[in-house]
């Protein structure tokens, strides 16, 4: 997929499970823009990482 932040570069997406949900990080090659979803939806890494936190207990 073309990167939608510098459209020059072409993206990853690699999914994993955190804390029960499905999370994709999409990231660029050129620029380096990482974009994290979680269940389809955007998000911040922050809750990428409340989640896998909640995960522990
Ligand atoms: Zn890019």
């Amino acid at each position: 997929m073309l990167c939608e932040n510098c459209r020059l570069g072409t993206t990853v997406e690699i999914s994993l499970t955190v804390g029960g949900h499905l999370v994709s990080l999409v990231s660029c090659s050129h620029c380096d823009k990482r974009i994290w979803q979680a269940d389809g939806k955007g998000v911040e890494v922050n809750h990428v990482l409340t989640m896998a936190n909640g995960m522990r207990k």
